[in-house]
């Protein structure tokens, strides 16, 4: 079990390209810890750079305390599973799972007692004898995981382990990781790009684009207080609504206007917005997920400060919930919506916005501004 901590970590391969630009991180001893963005961003690179299968260009990492720059990969301590499991394939699930003890000549009696404590844990004991093709794949990608158990590695790194297996497998295997962290209480790095996979797995996610870190954060932190339009795009899905409008000052209130738009900030919004009104009107983009609307029904009474007027041009039922694309002005936004709301396509509806829930960003930047 170890701590992990980078100071100033990049890489610039060969023609200057730079994948990851300086990232100071620290990561406590058995901490759960998901790196997430898009293909390219970098995290690959990152999540190698700390296994010492890539060189650094800049910075230091260390691992329970000690500076690991200059150690080799097969002496960090470190175990990690890809995403093809890489599983030899004339060996049984066994002999997989002790070759890397056996190649560090372990005892026989302790290869033994690992390899079967690993396989208990994993549910892997009937499949012991078996060879890799007469495994399914969420059974060998859980000898892969097994293989890194039996080493008692200081650092678990995972790239991208479930990509190759189907969606049903890829929940039950997303469970069966978080339960194995639990058991193990190490500290584990997990690499994907699939921003539901990081949502529900870690303690934190670390989010990336183009090689700079965006975000860290516990993930309900991050769903609720995105650091940008770029990270409250990127997690969350159907994505973040985002409509283009005004700030606008009027007597004691500050209103968003646009097209198809008129509401209200509430108060405790107002207060931290009062800085950005310098002149009468301020560009803004107003940032709001799926389920912070709610349809208004004729007789509901509610003030008008908060509701815009949307047409309904598609229905998607899921069972649990409605997604409904409807387009306000020349916007075109994604609303969560009760599988009994009952609206119909083409239908005009009035939705509330929940506004203590909503975000504003600077235009230019992508900036939050609360
Ligand atoms: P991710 O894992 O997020 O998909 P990577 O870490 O694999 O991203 O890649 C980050 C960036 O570095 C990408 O632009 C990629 O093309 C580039 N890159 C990755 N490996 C190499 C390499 N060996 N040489 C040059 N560029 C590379």
């Amino acid at each position: 079990m170890a701590d992990l901590k980078l100071q100033g970590v990049s890489k610039i391969y060969h023609g200057n390209i730079r994948a990851v630009a300086p990232t100071s991180v620290e990561i406590d001893d058995g901490e759960f810890v998901i790196l997430v963005g898009p293909s390219g961003c970098g995290k690959s690179t990152l999540l190698r750079m700390i296994a010492g299968l890539e060189t650094i260009s800049q910075g230091e990492i260390h691992i329970g305390g000690r500076l690991v720059n200059n150690v080799p990969a097969k002496d960090r301590d470190i175990a990690m599973v890809f995403q093809n499991y890489a599983l030899y394939p004339h060996m049984t699930v066994y002999d997989n799972m002790a070759f890397g003890l056996k190649m560090r000549k372990l005892p026989k009696s302790e290869i033994d007692s690992r390899v079967r404590a690993a396989a208990a844990i994993l549910g892997l004991e009937d499949y012991l004898d078996r060879r890799p093709k007469a495994l399914s794949g969420g059974q060998r990608q859980r000898v892969a995981v097994g293989r890194a158990i039996v080493r008692q590695p200081k650092l678990f790194l995972f790239d991208e382990p479930l990509s190759n297996l189907d969606a049903r497998l890829r929940l039950s295997m997303r469970a069966e990781l978080i339960k194995l962290h639990k058991r193990l209480k190490v500290t584990m790095i997990y690499v994907t790009h699939d921003q539901v996979e990081a949502m529900s797995m870690g303690d934190r996610l670390i989010v990336l684009k183009d090689g700079i870190v965006q975000q860290i954060g516990a993930p309900l932190e991050i769903y609720d207080r995105p650091a940008n339009q770029f990270v409250a795009g990127f997690i969350g899905s159907p994505p973040m609504n985002f409509i283009n409008c005004a700030l606008v000052a009027s007597e004691e209130s500050l209103f968003l206007t646009g097209d198809g738009l008129h509401v209200k900030i509430p108060f405790e919004k107002k207060a931290s917005l009062s800085r950005v009104v310098r002149n009468e009107s301020v560009p803004i983009v107003l940032g709001i997920r799926p389920e912070d609307f709610s349809e208004r029904r004729p007789n509901d009474g509610a003030d008008d400060s908060n509701v815009i007027k949307a047409r309904v041009s598609f229905l998607e039922p899921l069972g649990s919930e409605v997604l409904a694309t409807c387009s306000v002005g020349a916007h075109e936004i994604i609303v969560r919506l009760s599988p009994r709301s009952g609206v119909n396509s083409d239908e005009m509806i009035d939705l509330v916005i929940d506004m203590e829930r909503a975000r504003l960003f600077d235009p230019a930047t992508g900036e939050a501004l609360l």
